[in-house]
């Protein structure tokens, strides 16, 4: 089969900029990136060839290369290739770009977490010009239990990015050949276990900013960012409202016919409530400052409770006799409020 244009393959025309380059690419990864589609060959393949053409056209001089021969031209290790000695052929000729070439063999993900995901995607490479640059701003993904979200906590993120080459400092080059360690790329990759302080109060979909945790710079330039999205997962008994917690407490009938005083749970620990004679079913009682802490300063929310009157299940003479008593006690229909001629 005809190997694709790699400018077909990324969707996007010859004289595109470099940076055009990268979003065509960026797009293109997430789409089709293995973790997203496990198990599919044809966005594996896909993904594969994304990858291999990006290799090629994201690159001065492996792009030069390719305009000037295509597929069709002298195989070369595009590893070695960019250096200021122009595109550097290989002796045989024979390497060509392979499906499964070069391009492929540098990308590899250490689990199947997003924040992996994106810590690749994002990874500085190399760049044109030659002032110092401040790296590339990584994004990655968290998610956060939801006591940790709203009392704050830690989480840690597994990142796979690209460092400086400590041999050649980023140049991809010892003295006149290309540096053995980073194969002329300039950057290393490497796993780094990140540490991520979660605020109190912190919200589903929130972004936490982790300054220096990007991309290296280049040339002297600083360090790029961490973005990191926060998903909240969702707690099995409370709910979030704003900066309140929702909640619903269970209760005798006597409880709510005479009225009681009840251990309420909130995020904060169990509170000691009043439940007064005569309480209604699904009537809402409100423990102020029990909620959250509103992340942009001070104020805090209430927790919100709801109460579930349990009718037990137990059928017995006497519970009869009460409940036939207690039925006398209706102060008319219990049913004299709902909408007629529905
Ligand atoms: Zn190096």
């Amino acid at each position: 089969m005809a190997k694709r244009d790699y400018y077909e393959v990324l969707g996007v025309s010859k004289g595109v900029s470099e940076a055009d380059v990268k979003k065509a690419y960026r797009r293109l990864a997430r789409k089709l990136h293995p973790d997203v589609n496990p198990g599919d060959k044809g966005a594996q393949k896909r993904f594969q060839e994304v990858q291999e053409a990006y290799d090629v056209l994201k690159d001065v001089e492996k792009r030069r290369a390719y305009d000037r021969f295509g597929h069709a031209g002298p195989g070369f290790d595009p590893r070695a290739a960019g250096g200021p000695g122009g595109p550097g052929f290989g002796p045989g000729g024979a390497a060509g770009f392979g499906a499964a070439g070069p391009g492929f063999e540098g990308f590899h993900f250490e689990s199947g977490d997003l924040g992996d995901l994106f810590g690749n995607l994002f990874g500085g490479g190399r760049r044109a010009s030659s002032g110092p640059e401040p790296g590339e701003d990584l994004r990655g993904q968290i998610e956060v239990p939801f006591r940790d979200a709203v009392l704050g906590g830690t989480a840690s993120l597994s990142l796979r990015r690209e460092k400086e080459c400590p041999t050649c400092e980023g140049t991809g080059r010892v003295g006149k050949t290309v540096c053995p360690t980073c194969r002329g790329e300039g950057v290393v990759a490497e796993s780094e276990r990140i540490k991520i302080k979660i605020p109190e109060g912190t919200l589903d979909g929130g972004t936490i900013r982790i300054p220096g945790k990007g991309g290296p710079g280049h040339r002297g330039g600083p360090p790029g960012d961490l973005y990191v999205a926060v998903r909240v997962t969702p707690h099995p008994y409370f709910e979030r409202q704003g900066n309140d917690i929702l909640g619903v407490v269970p209760i005798t009938i006597k409880e709510a016919y005479a009225g009681a005083e009840i251990d309420v749970p909130t995020i904060h620990g169990t509170v000691r409530a009043k439940i007064p004679a005569g309480t209604q079913s699904r009537q809402k009682f409100r423990l102020r400052g029990k909620g959250v802490r509103d992340p942009r300063g001070g104020a805090i929310g209430d927790h919100l409770y709801s109460v579930r009157i349990m009718v037990p299940r137990t059928q017995t003479p006497a519970g009869t006799d009460a409940a036939t008593l207690l039925d006398s006690l209706y102060e008319g229909d219990v049913r004299a409020d709902l909408p007629k001629g529905l």
